[in-house]
């Protein structure tokens, strides 16, 4: 089986499985008594949010572990909407191209009242970045702007933003939440909270199921842990920051994969992008009348406007993306078409329709994500099946250009 789909980038470690399953059977499954327990919970949760803190540069107090990154972009954006009444006088900008976990909420905030500004992107999705500033006004309560998105893999201008931020009058600057969602962006560039450049970040979202962690455990980042507000009140747990018995085998095996998968970033990163190339230069070789949606141009270190390694997006003319996943399928390689991580209840791409890709292109559009598990005979093969699918579909279909 080849996996370049969703779960190529998820499916944990080995070390993360075991590790959880010890925890699960050998702490709590026999306890020798109630205290004990409490201590060693105690114990893997600040060892947990330390690993999870050191790959991001920052401090053990600013993580705050959620049920997934949904849930951390939801506590983000409701920062500033807790209070109803402010609703008409705040407001909020994003990108057009956010992941539903952000998009929807906001259209949620929408209707009640709040106006949501969106910033326009280009045709490889980066967003434009004067139409930002332009769009900033007294009333601006939050920008959240995903550090990479996860259909094409665009990296954002995070530090550039950060820096918008930065040259605001203070008392702007100091009001506003600036949130990420850097979900597709945490193990496969570096982020640097400390660095100056994204000093103005106050916010920040990672899951762990796409570092090989465990599904159904995110993060949110604050920077200033004593303004956050949480909607999850109860017994205080996390520092009061999120109350609610902790995940303790979740915690830690977002900690262990957050290790595992930050070693060696930067090296494992160039043989997935190296790889990455190898298919998309493979399909535009071999397949005619290709569109390739992502950044052609990959960058391990993080660079705005370029692509992550992991991802490709690609459009065959005069196919449908779903015949040729299930053509594939019985080849035992596993890709997606959109977002592999949303529940595809909709029809057509919003991400590739604000690309501006006319609905026969998003139709004919394949998304495969690599990992540092991907092998060169895998991308080969992948990209023989896939003429194979193409060429059969588009006789069937009579494509002519
Ligand atoms: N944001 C982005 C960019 C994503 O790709 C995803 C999908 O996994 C999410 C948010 C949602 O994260 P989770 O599945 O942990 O809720």
């Amino acid at each position: 089986m080849i996996y370049l789909d969703n779960s190529a980038t998820t499916k944990p470690y080995d070390e993360v499985i075991e590790y959880m399953d010890d925890i699960q059977r050998n702490h709590w499954g026999n306890p020798s008594s109630a205290h004990r327990l409490g201590i060693d919970a105690e114990k893997i949760i600040k060892s947990s949010s330390e690993l999870v803190a050191r790959e991001l540069h920052t401090e053990k107090e600013n993580i705050i572990f959620t049920s997934c990154g949904t849930e951390a972009n939801n506590m983000a954006l409701v920062q500033k909407f807790f209070n109803k009444d402010k609703f008409n006088e705040r407001e909020i900008i994003i990108s057009e191209i956010e992941h539903p976990a952000i998009s929807r909420p906001c259209k949620y905030y929408e209707q009640q009242g709040v106006k949501v500004s969106k910033i326009p992107v280009d045709n490889k999705g980066l967003i434009d970045i004067e139409q930002l500033k332009s769009l900033i006004t007294d009333r601006t309560a939050t920008i959240s702007v995903m550090y990479v998105n996860n259909e094409v893999g665009t990296i954002q201008p995070i530090k550039e933003i950060s820096k918008i931020v930065g040259d605001l009058p203070e008392s702007k600057s100091n009001n506003l939440v600036f949130h990420t969602d850097a979900v597709q962006a945490f193990g496969k560039i570096p982020i640097d909270l400390s660095s100056s450049e994204l000093s103005k970040v106050d916010m920040l979202t990672i899951s762990a199921h796409k570092i090989h962690g465990p599904k159904g455990m995110g993060a949110l980042y604050a920077r200033r842990p004593e303004k956050y507000k949480s909607f999850i009140i109860g017994g205080g747990q996390q520092a009061g920051l999120r109350s609610g018995t902790e995940n303790v085998a979740g915690m830690a095996g977002f900690g262990l994969a957050a290790s595992i998968h930050c070693e060696n970033m930067n090296d494992k990163m160039k043989q997935v992008g190296k790889l990455r190339n190898l298919l998309m230069n493979g399909f535009k070789d071999s397949i005619s009348d290709v569109r390739v949606n992502s950044p052609e141009d990959i960058s391990v270190s993080g660079e705005a406007g370029k692509c992550v390694p992991h991802i490709l997006s690609i459009s065959f003319a005069g196919t449908k993306g779903e015949v040729i996943l299930h053509s594939l399928e019985e080849k035992g390689i596993y890709v997606s078409t959109e977002a592999a991580c949303s529940s595809k209840k909709h029809s057509g791409s919003p991400v590739l329709s604000a690309m501006g890709l006319n609905s026969d292109e998003m139709e004919g559009t394949l998304r495969f994500s690599l990992s540092e598990f991907s092998t060169e005979d895998e991308i080969l093969y992948t990209i023989e099946e896939t003429k194979k699918a193409v060429e059969k579909m588009r006789k069937l279909t009579k494509f002519r250009r």
